[in-house]
């Protein structure tokens, strides 16, 4: 699939809105992204795990477990998992911590890839490679739908791709440009 034909994807499934936006944050964004618009829609979202397998086997990266954040990550993580037939499991943030839970286990040495919807500064994602560092299992990539950081967030020496990298603008709402020249802002999102 090309970026302009995934991008439609998006947009199509409300999941990708360009405008003026209040993110949950408070910050003024001209974007907005909410995964989980396209991945209510199960073959839609076989399509974008697809896209992801394709783009790990063209580089040869072995996969054992697929682990994904909690939510977000969760199910294209597991669709993910379905195609390459490994298993798909992930971690949950409890008291601040994100951990495995409910009886998974990996083991030392096991190829990890993570498997995410947005990754926006990485700091979850270098949560979830910390959880499972202690235990030596290894993390082969790191996958996500979306990248807002437009290709600025690294994990060292572990190989990143993702399907669409969106420039994204976030403002202060004293500094935001679109609040300047009068655009109505819209507040999407599921927190209250
Ligand atoms: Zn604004």
């Amino acid at each position: 699939m090309h970026r302009d034909e995934l991008k439609e994807l998006f947009k199509k499934s409300k999941a990708l809105l360009e405008g003026h936006f209040k993110l949950s944050s408070g910050l003024h964004s001209n974007i907005y992204f909410q995964s989980a618009l396209i991945l209510q829609y199960p073959r839609k979202t076989t399509r974008l795990a697809e896209e992801l397998v394709r783009k790990i086997k063209e580089v040869n990266i072995r996969v054992d477990v697929v682990l994904s954040p909690a939510m977000g990550g969760v199910i294209v993580g597991y669709e993910v998992g379905r195609l390459l037939d490994v298993r798909a499991m992930f971690t949950e943030r409890i008291d601040g911590y994100v951990a495995l839970r409910r009886g998974f286990s990996l083991h030392k040495g096991e190829r990890v890839l993570i498997v995410e919807d947005v990754i926006t500064t990485g700091v979850s994602t270098k949560e979830v490679m910390n959880s499972i560092e202690p235990i030596g299992a290894e993390v082969v990539a790191v996958v996500s739908l979306v990248d807002r950081s437009a290709g600025k967030v690294n994990f060292a020496k572990v190989p990143r791709f993702s399907l669409l990298s969106l420039e994204v603008k976030n403002y202060k709402k004293f500094e935001c440009p679109l609040c300047k020249v009068g655009i109505k802002i819209i507040k999407p999102g599921s927190r209250k």
